[in-house]
Parts: structure tokens; C-alpha cells; sequence
């Protein structure tokens, strides 16, 4: 297979995760992120063959992390010249785009119109995206969104039971997040089980800091926790996930504060952090609990319930299911957190293989569920290929 060098940009709030990645191979070249951006801990990791180089980029937005680092690819000998495609994470679509497309200048003024609807994420996709372009203005540029994989879902479950003028004028609705995990998680299941893609059907979980759970039939998304933000539905690491609507004005008026500060409430300080009052991080809060530290046990007991309920739930659209599929960094390596969830789902007819499910942690992948029982995968996920895939694509 001849080389194809994809340069893979995620551009976050306030950070900028890169990769050039061959996407025939899916070899990584080189890979890195710019982080704290507009501070004076600015700085750009570079790791090229696990040796890793940091720059101070004092105050630099994500224009001035791309430049930086367009320079540092430009100073390796042949590297710019081998770079054939970018491909851009983009967080939100709307209802505009179903799949990846090439950027046009139609496209960026169609993602200015969706800006509202991810207003921390999709002025910084634009602003990487523009940079980029500018910086590589002879090579595609690709936009592969979070939703997009979603687009699929039926009126049913992407219609929220709100006045429905809502939906129209403002496009208030649940789009689903994660879809390029989603999409990447969905054809390596069908290999593992040896069946067609078209045939399957999944409850897949990825389970990062934000957390969300899909049903996927024959590659295609029927419905998904995560709503019209990334905060509906399970327990994240900051965020609460689904709760009672009502919440919001009963803070406002119990706390006499803003809805600004309940939003921060909810979003930041909720989750395995609110609940544990320790940490985000799932593997502090199993270290303390193996310690008997109540509330990361009871963190870790919120945690698998509700997400046991969310895959049960997921099940209904698909009215089978061939495998529930776990992935993201806690779905990749607790095999605490997965256990507990299946033991909560064994009337799906899922049976446990404990040596298997601790053998699944650090990018094994495999069956972590007994043979002839309802089966149980695990699978590592690669979304930064999927996006260097798409871009690979739209190579003229
Ligand atoms: P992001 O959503 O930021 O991409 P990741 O997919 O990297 O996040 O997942 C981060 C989460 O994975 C953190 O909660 C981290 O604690 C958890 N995690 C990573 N390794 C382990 C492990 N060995 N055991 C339990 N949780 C883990």
C-alpha cells in the first residue's frame, strides 16, 4: 500500500491535539498537542518516535499553535512535502452535514450558522481550520464531525417531548456526540465477530471523560445518550449527565445564584468528581475506593447503574443484540467498571470470563464475555484514523 501522510487537527477550547498519521497504514508519523492556550503556560509537545520536544508559545491562540507547529513539520526534512490531506475534528454539524465533507468556503459559512449550538468547541474547530488552510492552502481539507454519524437517528428519538416550535426555530433536539468513535468501533465489531457489518447489532459505550452509549444497526446510528449537548444521559467525569430539569431553577433560587453558575455546577463539578469529591479520574477514585473511601465507592456505584440503564435502554431500537461493545479510556482499561456493569445486564444473557476482562486493559482488544453467551468486546478506539480515513478520501 503506497504512503498517504494525513495531518489530523482536534482543536479544543483551549488546546490543539495533533497528529500526521499514514492512513493506509495507520502509522503515526508524529503527534502532539498545544495546550493552555491563551496563557503564559502555553506550550507545544511535539513526539516524534516517543521522543518528545516542547516549545513556549507564551498567550498563543490556536493560530499561533498551528503556525508553530507548521514550522517545526517544515524543519523536518521532507516531512511538509509528504503531507497529502488534513482532516479537522469538528464537534458540531447540525442537521447540515450527515458524513465528512471537503471544506469550501460554503462549508465555513455553513459551520459559522451552527456555531450557537457548540458555542466552546466549533469557534475553535473554525478558527484550526482557517489557520490551516492557510498555512497548507494546496491540500483538501476535510471537516469529520462528532455528529454526523448520528444523522441517521429517527424523529422519535432525536425529537425532545418540548413544545416542537422549539425544534424548528431553534433547533432544539438531540444530535448525539462521539459518532466518529461510533462509526470506527462499529465495522472493527463486525470483523471480531466475523459477521458482515450489515448484519450487526450494538450497543456500543464509550466511555472518555465525557461519557455516551449508542445502539448501532448495520453500521448505522438508531439512537444515543447524549443529546443536543454532550451532557444528557450517563455520568461523565465533570458532568452530571441526565438529571431532573427542574434542578436548574431550584439552584438558582436555593443558591440565590445565575444560571451561568449553575451551568458551571453541572458541567464541571458533577460526575465522578461531584460525587467522589476527590477526582474526574476513574483510577483515583478505584484506588480510594479499594481504600473503603465511601464516596468513591458510592461514585463508582452511580457510575455503573446508570450506564447499565442506558445500555438496557439502547437495546430497545436495536430489539437484539450481538454485542455490547466497550471502548474510551475507562472502557478500554477498567475492567472494575465493566464487570460491575455486567453483572447488572446478565439477563441480556451476557456471561462474564473475569481472566478475559482483566486481560482487556492497555489496547488489548478481545471477547471478554463466555463463549456462547451473549457476547461482550472490547475494542480500542482510533478516531484520529477515522478522520485521516475521511480526509484520505477526498485526495483528488
Ligand atoms: P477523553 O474523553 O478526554 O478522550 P479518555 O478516553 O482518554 O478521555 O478517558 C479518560 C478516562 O479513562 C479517565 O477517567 C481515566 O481515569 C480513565 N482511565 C484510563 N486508564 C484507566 C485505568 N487503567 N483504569 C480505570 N480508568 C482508566
Amino acid at each position: 500500500m503506497s504512503e498517504s501522510l494525513v495531518l489530523v487537527l482536534n482543536c479544543g477550547s483551549s488546546s490543539l491535539k495533533f497528529a500526521i498519521i499514514d492512513s493506509s497504514s495507520g502509522d503515526q508519523v508524529l503527534q502532539g498537542l498545544a495546550e493552555r492556550l491563551f496563557s503564559n503556560e502555553a506550550q507545544l509537545i511535539v513526539k516524534i518516535d516517543g521522543e518528545k520536544t516542547v516549545y513556549k508559545i507564551n498567550q498563543a491562540d490556536h493560530a499561533v499553535a498551528i503556525n508553530k507547529l507548521v514550522a517545526v513539520i517544515r524543519g523536518i526534512e521532507g516531512l511538509s512535502a509528504r503531507i497529502s490531506a488534513v482532516g479537522h475534528r469538528v464537534v458540531h454539524g447540525g442537521e447540515f452535514f450527515r458524513a465528512s465533507t471537503l471544506i469550501t468556503d460554503q462549508v465555513i459559512d455553513t459551520l459559522r450558522q451552527v456555531e450557537h449550538l457548540a458555542p466552546l468547541h466549533n469557534p475553535a474547530n473554525l478558527l484550526g481550520i482557517l489557520a490551516a488552510r492557510d498555512a497548507f492552502p494546496t491540500l483538501p481539507h476535510t471537516a469529520v464531525f462528532d455528529t454526523a454519524f448520528h444523522q441517521s437517528m429517527p424523529a422519535k428519538a432525536y425529537i425532545y417531548p418540548l413544545p416542537y416550535e422549539l425544534y424548528i426555530h431553534h433547533g432544539v433536539r438531540r444530535y448525539g456526540f462521539h459518532g466518529t468513535s461510533y462509526r470506527y468501533i462499529s465495522t472493527q465489531a463486525a470483523q471480531m465477530l466475523g459477521k458482515p457489518e450489515a448484519d450487526t447489532a450494538l450497543v456500543i459505550a464509550h466511555l472518555g471523560n465525557g461519557a455516551s452509549v449508542a445502539a448501532v444497526e448495520g453500521g448505522k446510528g438508531l439512537d444515543t445518550s447524549m443529546g443536543m449537548t454532550p451532557n444528557e444521559g450517563v455520568v461523565h467525569g465533570t458532568r452530571c449527565g441526565s438529571i431532573d430539569p427542574s434542578i436548574h431553577e431550584y439552584l438558582c433560587q436555593r443558591l440565590d445564584i445565575g444560571i451561568e453558575e449553575v451551568h458551571d455546577i453541572l458541567w464541571k463539578q458533577s460526575g465522578l468528581l461531584g460525587l467522589s469529591g476527590i477526582s474526574n479520574d476513574c483510577r483515583t477514585i478505584e484506588e480510594a475506593a479499594a481504600k473503603e473511601h465511601s464516596r468513591s465507592q458510592l461514585a463508582l456505584e452511580v457510575y455503573s447503574y446508570r450506564l447499565a440503564k442506558e445500555i438496557a435502554s439502547l437495546v430497545v431500537p436495536l430489539g437484539r443484540l450481538d454485542a455490547l461493545v466497550f471502548t474510551g479510556g475507562i472502557g478500554e482499561n477498567s475492567s472494575l467498571i465493566r464487570a460491575e456493569v455486567l453483572q447488572q445486564l446478565r439477563f441480556l444473557g451476557i456471561e462474564l470470563d473475569s481472566a478475559a476482562n482483566e486481560h482487556c486493559i492497555r489496547g488489548n482488544s478481545g471477547l471478554i464475555s463466555r463463549a456462547g453467551s451473549t457476547a461482550a468486546l472490547v475494542i480500542p478506539t482510533n478516531e484520529e484514523l477515522m478522520i485521516a480515513q475521511d480526509a484520505a478520501a477526498f485526495i483528488a
